[in-house]
């Protein structure tokens, strides 16, 4: 499992990854600020394991996933997928590498041209890479649908034509048609029935150990995150507060925010059941974060120190990365409770 630093070997290595977004005003539309929407994000998945990122809406999950991609410039850091640093790959080079990577989002019709058959969509890749066309392309179509759970026989069928399931199917068909080696899921099951998601979360993993994907996985479901994921990391207000593997995360969560998070996880098991914690107030605002810890306005814990001081990431445990005051190494200099 890496959750770490030290990510020898890693498939993907995320280091200080930062999106930034300039916000414009007045007449000659000035750039007059940024929005710091991912902020100094770092992580690394090892071949063929399942990073999970959560947090609520509006924490960054999303931009982080596309700016992983490249779908979005990075304002700073890096991206080292199977050694090849994506940041600094331009053209043609950036094109072949997007091969490699994919993103399966979280409406199936949305991202799915209506006006083309779903033997079209998944051969388009295919033939847009130059890897096969024609009967080739054909030939692989159809397996790729029985792999998704498909028959080939649907293949000159058009989206609307599908379920919602079946749609997230084509468009998990779709993603790896090139064989990627890394797939960002976007909340792959938050459209779907309940019924549904667990089929498709069933596929992605069997996807996962037939053909040695690796994802990361975004999502707001924590239950699913439990299932799917070997290792999450924990996104507030575009920080990554916490970052460890699955099994002690969801036991013992370290920083306050997770803690809050988890508590509001419903549990059919009594012993598992935990005292909710409400949080008070809103998110803050990305474009004028809180200075010191951006979550100490809201959090349960806060001392004096965390309204002026950033808490750097620290290592309470082996494979466990926490940003938070009550874990700094030196400790904080003590203080009073907010
Ligand atoms: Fe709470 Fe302070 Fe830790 Fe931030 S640094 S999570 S405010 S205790």
């Amino acid at each position: 499992m890496r959750t770490g630093s030290g990510a020898e070997g890693a498939l993907l290595e995320v280091r200080g990854l930062s999106k930034h977004f300039p916000v414009r005003s007045g007449v000659f539309s000035r750039v007059t600020g940024s929005v710091r929407v991912v902020e100094d994000v770092s992580f690394s998945v090892g071949r063929g394991e399942t990073f999970a990122v959560v947090g609520e809406s509006g924490c960054g999950k999303t931009t982080a996933g596309r700016t992983i991609l490249r779908l979005y410039e990075p304002t700073a850091g890096s991206v080292v997928l199977g050694g090849i640093d994506l940041a600094a790959l331009r053209g043609e080079e950036l094109r072949r590498a997007r091969r490699g990577m994919q993103m399966v989002f979280q409406n199936p019709y949305g991202s799915l041209n209506p006006r083309m058959r779903v033997g079209e969509l998944l051969a388009e890749p295919l033939v847009a890479h130059g890897i096969a066309k024609g009967a080739g392309a054909a030939e692989r179509v159809a397996d790729m649908m029985g792999k998704v759970g498909l028959s080939a026989d649907l293949a000159g069928r058009y989206p609307h034509q599908f379920s919602g399931g079946q749609r997230q199917r084509v468009a998990i068909a779709r993603a790896l048609m090139c064989s990627p080696s890394l797939v960002v899921a976007d909340e792959p099951v938050s459209a779907l029935d309940v019924s549904i998601q667990s089929q498709i979360i069933n596929l992605l993993q069997d996807l996962r150990a037939e053909l040695g994907l690796t994802y990361v996985f975004i999502s707001h479901d924590l239950n699913v995150v439990r299932r799917i994921s070997d290792s999450v990391g924990v996104m507030y207000l575009g920080h990554m507060v916490e970052r460890s593997a699955t099994g002690p995360l969801f036991e013992r969560p370290l920083h306050p925010y997770t803690e809050a998070l988890l508590s509001a996880v419903p549990s059919l098991d009594p012993a598992r059941r935990k005292r909710r914690i409400i949080l008070s107030g809103d998110v803050p605002n990305p474009a004028s974060p809180p200075p010191g810890c951006v979550f100490h306005p809201r959090c349960p814990k806060a001392m004096d120190v965390c309204r002026s001081v950033a808490p750097a990431g620290s290592e309470p445990e082996p494979g466990r990365f926490v940003a938070c005051h009550l874990y700094q190494d030196p400790p904080a200099p003590v203080s009073a409770p907010l």
